[in-house]
């Protein structure tokens, strides 16, 4: 098992769904090598972080929340008729009552779907931004970074074209935004550090010129495709500045 597949199959792992001759190739894996423990740690770090926010509140006496999600549920199947009948939408007081109920006892509202996937990327790109991983190449030399990877991506890494002079390319390594290759290069733009993930295209679904923009936990995450290669910027910089940063004038 090499270090590519420990990083893409880091969660299965933590999660005990390997079988057992898996499990001893990876785990021997990580005994020679510091850079995957750090990231099988800090992936398990986030993991706890994650199921201590989401410890249940006191439990709701069972009947009131058997009431709750009975009422719920009704309410759920007539709404689906309703807009199956292309009815207005009206405001629905008994279902607008039952979740404000659910929400005071802690009974999660699932939402119907994944959230999209370029939102996932963000909140993806941002925790590889803070854990500031250890560089695969040092090197302030675009050129060289770029034949660095030539072998190792499915896709052309270019990188990204900025404004600003005092933007010093730091390093770069290989990892991965939701099970897909992605190059992170870093940067320290006037004392701040700024992270950009070179993505292949067909991952950011948009695939749109202009940066859309999201805060993720303090950070601005922007996501766009510029030259047929796909970007996602990530910094705690303000979002004007980065917008300047990345804005040039083919
Ligand atoms: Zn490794």
């Amino acid at each position: 098992m090499d270090c590519q597949e420990v990083h893409k199959f880091v969660h299965p792992y933590l999660d005990g769904e390997f079988v057992e001759d898996d499990r001893v190739a990876f785990a021997a894996h990580l005994s020679g090598c510091e850079r995957c423990r750090r990231v099988v740690r800090f992936e398990e770090q986030f993991k706890e972080k994650l199921r201590a926010s989401a410890t249940p509140l006191p439990a709701a006496p069972g009947r009131l929340r058997a009431r709750v999600g009975s009422l719920l549920a009704e309410e759920g199947a007539r709404e689906e008729k309703r807009r199956r009948r292309r009815w207005t939408l009206r405001l629905v007081p008994a279902l607008a009552m039952a979740a404000a109920l659910a929400i005071a006892l802690g009974v999660t509202l699932r939402k119907a779907g994944a959230p999209p996937a370029e939102q996932q990327l963000a909140e993806q790109s941002v925790r590889w931004h803070r854990t500031a991983l250890p560089l695969d190449v040092t090197d302030s030399r675009g050129g060289k970074i770029q034949q660095f990877f030539r072998d190792k991506v499915p896709f052309a890494v270019r990188l990204p074209r900025l404004r600003n002079k005092d933007a010093h390319l730091v390093g770069a390594r290989l990892t991965q935004l939701r099970g897909q290759q992605a190059v992170y290069l870093t940067y320290q733009v006037g004392g701040q550090r700024v992270s950009f993930f070179v993505v292949d295209p067909h991952t950011l679904p948009s695939r749109q010129r202009q940066p859309r923009w999201r805060g993720v936990q303090g950070y601005n995450v922007g996501t766009y495709v510029s030259g047929g290669t796909g970007y996602a910027v990530t910094s705690e910089m303000d979002r004007r500045r980065l917008v300047r940063l990345i804005s040039h004038r083919d």
